[in-house]
């Protein structure tokens, strides 16, 4: 099975276009959450992302543009950006936000893998380091864990010997590009597919994940897209110039 996932769009429509495009070929779509906030096109993003699959776990903006999370560890222009998503989006996709279950979410029984968006024990905790990812690693959820929330394509490993970074090192910076990472029996992962709408790693790319599971390889990818496009419709909304600024050094 050819498994696309996916994270943290951030209602930055023509980052997904351009990734829509672009997606390999897959039979299933996971979704690690953070659909909206920041961005400037959160009810066209809800829209495609349903046509997408039905495989979700809700992101820390998800709760609290919905209502359901509070603004507390948001800053304000963070904040600021909820609560204009919660003005702006359609009742009902400000219902189907609301209703995203939490992580962690196992999709397939026959596969030992899991979805979260932050960590396993807490949907809302950043795994940025390997000091982060020691308890998650130490007691899987499963095999391999799918996460977000940190907009850091990459991941952890664990084996005998401790835990390692995996993080893909590219070539380009403004083409189309892919890493593929062979993952080893007896190791345990956590691994982000990156953020399709906010990277920041320092690459502005758009960056998602394809796991083929007859293979064991994750295929991490990198694509372009109309950055100066998304930081327009964020300006024109009247959203925090701060949000479109960021996008151009993936930041
Ligand atoms: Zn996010």
């Amino acid at each position: 099975m050819r498994i696309l996932v996916i994270s943290d769009i951030h209602a930055n429509l023509q980052a997904l276009e351009a990734c829509l495009a672009a997606f390999p070929a897959h039979d299933v779509v996971w979704n690690l959450g953070d659909v909206v906030g920041y961005g400037a096109n959160p009810n066209e993003v809800v829209a495609r992302v349903c046509e997408l699959g039905s495989v979700f776990v809700r992101g820390n903006h998800d709760k609290a543009c919905s209502g359901v999370g509070d603004l507390a560890g948001f800053n304000p222009v963070a904040a600021m950006a909820a609560l204009w998503t919660q003005k702006n989006l359609t009742p009902a996709n400000l219902e189907w936000l609301k209703a995203l279950p939490q992580g962690p979410v196992k999709p397939d029984d026959s596969l030992d893998l899991a979805c979260v968006h932050g960590s396993p024990e807490d949907e809302d905790e950043y795994l940025i380091n390997v000091h982060d990812a020691a308890e998650p690693l130490t007691h899987p959820v499963a095999q391999c864990t799918f996460f977000g929330h940190t907009h850091l394509q990459g991941g952890f490993a664990m084996n005998g010997t401790g835990v390692q970074n995996l993080h893909p090192s590219y070539r380009y910076v403004n083409q189309a590009e892919t890493i593929e990472l062979q993952l080893a029996s007896g190791t345990t992962y956590m691994i982000n597919p990156g953020s399709i709408g906010q990277p920041r790693d320092g690459d502005p790319r758009s960056g998602f994940a394809l796991y083929d599971t007859d293979a064991a390889v994750v295929h991490f990818y990198r694509l372009p897209y109309d950055i100066a496009g998304a930081q327009q419709n964020i300006l024109d909304a009247g959203l925090p110039p701060r949000l479109a600024e960021r996008l151009s050094g993936g930041r």
